[in-house]
């Protein structure tokens, strides 16, 4: 679809879908969007600017924070006007728009001057329901006269952070968006961000005149991602044998630290017949803009890249971030790997690290000119991620903890979850190996300290006179890997360091001393043993692998949505979501009322792609026949439950989630649900909780449990956890084990949704 398009009245708003005055939210959300409820905050947001009030929002990426100025937008008389930094972006915003039957055109530089006249053309004939521009076209003197003649639904201020002057994002015009309060008082604003710390916050609020608005602060969760680390060993090995086991045939991106490396792991993935492309700074911008777009419109494309890659990539569909570098700190790496799953299916956030990465970054800090004050700053945030990489616990409880979020329990989808790590004493061995570095002369590196340690034969170790020192042979009981994983726990927490000056030789600190003196105890993580064919550790893979003819049917669907893509140039996901297409895999709808009930396809959508993907589905149950097991189409559409006080960072029934429901709702018991998706017992209890807490399913479908124990486990909650409903422990001991969490769980659900 061309720009010229722009100005056009969007395809087939009939007169029976046009938004009128008589339609309320939901019906908005149902009809035009096709999603049966709002989630977590989106309802009262909604309502809010619907009234005339002013909004701040803050949600994580793939929180579904557009929703909250489109549908009023639509809802309110005149225009809804976004005001958006990311040019690059607008045109596939309003290219997924249009596709929902929405008037909806963009203003920015990209555009000819002819096409620029038809957009104003349209807008002041109010042809339009919603215009993207950029704040320096906003913000001239012509434009704002322009918007003088027409009359405004809102202003949505996307992307607000920008007008932090302290955010490596600040965009000067956005300190001037004040000015529209000033000239049109009665419109409401809503500023919108996924990126604002407290600070920001109040910046936002204060430079854009926002004191009266009303703050909506999402959880920074993102349960559909899968946290990974795994101990490097080959990583371009372990690499492919995750794409190769994981991600066939999916989209994602691969980071790395240096331009080189990108080159060469681009240029082996290629190799082995992967469609990936390079992405770094030291590309032309014009080879970077064709890049970026392959990656955007195509199908299974893999970015290698630099971390210059990603502001403003707003891809739903990315199933993977892979780390073959450890990244700067804990808020570069939430935010490198949000970009993952933004449509909330199963998306792996997979890493490797090795001692080798610590010392390469410990060094570029410590190298570089900047002042000591903001080196510690450095040192700190480095020190915070190598807690996050070491960690024992819930990688999820670590990271959101770093952003001041606590997490009640563990999360059930990372890696230390699905295989608890074990921590053991490690003192005798950190003396082993401090001592070793001790003997040695602290001239040596890892692998020649582990040699020593382990006694070996070799003619280096008898030329420094190494074999007669006191620890040469005494770490036998250790293979030389477990050594490798001593030595950089000790070196993460400071007991030991590189000298990067010294050829990466390791030396003693300060805080060595108390270990050797016996004085102070060292416990180590026991990493998990590695597999010698390829790939690390491996955890199983976020979702669990397809039967082979439910494999074929997703295959067809995708291709059949890639041609229509092709047919319109937009990309694929704007057709239909992987999240849809995933409904119609597991519903096989068979009539146009059956598929109008999968979550993502509204009037307008059915009415022009129903019947092509209709015919897919019936040409392939007619080969294959309909599964026996098929569950039910969830119920027409799931009631929207407003989101109750001090609650409005939940997130609604994910997709996920929605299909643990329906199959519980087909009497498939929980044990069944965990081993036929692939996942724990205790996230299915998870899922049900959240349905029970949405009131979509009834806690006697849930659980197992007479009236009189549910009794009792209520009395329990209300007498052992009255002041703190989210704590589950102590009526966990009080029953000494005998109901799972999750039963528990559900229960509390239920009291909560009372
Ligand atoms: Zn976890």
């Amino acid at each position: 679809m061309g720009p010229e398009m722009s100005a056009q009245k969007g395809p087939g708003l009939d007169p029976g879908l046009d938004p009128g005055l008589d339609q309320g939210p939901e019906e908005i959300l149902r009809r035009i969007f096709g999603y049966p409820s709002f989630r977590g905050a989106q309802r009262e947001v909604v309502e809010r600017v619907l009234q005339g009030g002013d909004a701040l929002v803050l949600m994580p990426t793939g929180g579904g924070k557009s929703l909250c100025y489109q549908i009023p937008a639509l809802l309110r008389p005149g225009t809804g006007i976004v005001i958006s930094p990311l040019i690059a972006l607008m045109q596939d915003q309003v290219d997924a728009l249009r596709q929902l039957g929405v008037r909806a055109a963009f203003l920015n530089s990209s555009l000819s001057p002819a096409d620029q006249w038809h957009v104003e053309q349209a807008l002041l004939a109010g042809d339009l329901d919603l215009l993207y521009v950029a704040p320096e076209r906003l913000l001239t003197e012509r434009f704002l006269d322009l918007l003088d003649r027409v009359p405004i639904a809102l202003f949505a201020i996307d992307e607000a952070h920008c007008v932090s002057q302290w955010g490596h994002d600040f965009r000067p015009e956005y300190t001037q968006l004040d000015r529209l309060h000033a000239r049109w008082p009665a419109v409401p604003r809503i500023a919108l961000t996924a990126t604002a710390d407290a600070p920001t916050r109040r910046e936002i609020l204060e430079r854009l005149e926002l004191a009266a608005a009303a703050q909506f602060v999402g959880s920074f969760d993102r349960p559909n991602i899968r946290y990974r680390v795994v101990e490097k060993d080959q990583p371009r090995r372990q690499l492919l044998a995750f794409l190769r086991d994981e991600h066939a045939g999916d989209c994602g991106i691969v980071y790395c630290l240096s331009r080189r490396k990108v080159e060469e792991t681009a240029e082996l993935l290629r190799g082995q017949g992967l469609n990936a492309l390079a992405y770094h700074a030291g590309m032309t911008a014009e080879q970077r803009r064709a890049n970026q777009a392959e990656f955007l419109r195509g199908d299974g494309v893999i970015v290698v890249a630099t971390i210059a890659f990603g502001m403003g990539i707003d891809k739903p569909d990315v199933r993977f971030v892979a780390h073959l570098d450890l990244p700067k700190s804990l808020e570069a790496y939430y935010q490198e790997t949000g970009r993952a799953g933004r449509d909330g299916l199963p998306a792996d956030a997979w890493m490797t690290y090795g001692l080798g990465d610590l010392v390469l970054l410990r060094r570029l800090i410590e190298d570089s000119p900047s002042e000591e004050r903001f080196k510690r700053v450095e040192l700190h945030k480095l020190n915070a991620l190598l807690g996050y990489c070491e960690s024992t616990q819930c990688r999820r409880q670590v990271l959101l903890g770093y952003f001041g979020e606590s997490l009640e329990e563990p999360c059930g989808n990372c890696d230390t979850c699905l295989t608890p790590v074990e921590r053991w004493d490690g003192t005798l061995a950190a003396q082993k190996a401090l001592s070793c570095i001790y003997r040695t002369e602290q001239r040596f590196g890892v692998n020649y300290l582990i040699e020593v340690l382990r006694g070996a034969q070799s003619e280096r170790i008898r030329r420094f006179g190494h074999d007669r020192v006191s620890t040469f042979g005494i770490g036998q009981e250790l293979s030389a890997d477990q050594w490798k994983s001593v030595y950089r726990q000790l070196v993460a927490a400071g007991l030991a360091s590189v000298d990067v000056e010294g050829h990466g030789a390791l030396r003693l600190t300060e805080q060595s001393r108390p270990v050797l003196r016996g004085e102070s105890r060292v416990w180590l993580r026991r990493d998990p043993e590695r597999r010698r064919q390829g790939g690390g550790p491996r955890a199983g893979s976020a979702e669990a692998p397809l039967d082979p003819e439910s494999a074929l049917l997703w295959e067809r669907l995708r291709a059949y949505r890639r041609e229509l893509a092709q047919q319109q140039g937009v990309p694929p996901y704007v057709i239909f979501s992987d999240a849809t297409l995933r409904e119609m895999r597991i519903y096989r709808p068979r009539d146009g009322g059956e598929l109008g009930r999968i979550s993502g396809v509204g009037v307008v959508k059915l009415e022009r792609y129903g019947e092509g993907f209709l015919r897919v589905l019936a040409d392939h149950a007619a080969e294959h026949g309909r599964p026996a097991d098929c569950p039910p189409l969830p119920d027409a559409p799931t009631r929207a439950t407003p989101a109750r006080e001090g609650r409005t960072w939940d997130l609604g029934l994910s997709a996920t989630v929605r299909e643990t429901l329906a199959l519980c709702r087909a009497g498939v018991d929980v044990a069944s649900i965990a081993e036929r998706r692939g996942i724990k017992v205790t996230t299915v209890y998870s899922h049900l909780a959240r349905c029970i807490e949405e009131g979509a399913l009834g806690l006697r479908e849930a659980v197992p449990l007479g009236e009189d124990e549910i009794g009792a486990i209520r009395y329990a909650f209300e007498q052992l956890a009255p002041d703190s409903p989210f704590t589950l422990k102590p009526v966990y001991e009080a029953f000494q084990g005998q109901y799972d969490y999750g039963v528990l769980r559900c229960v509390r659900a239920a009291m909560t949704a009372d």
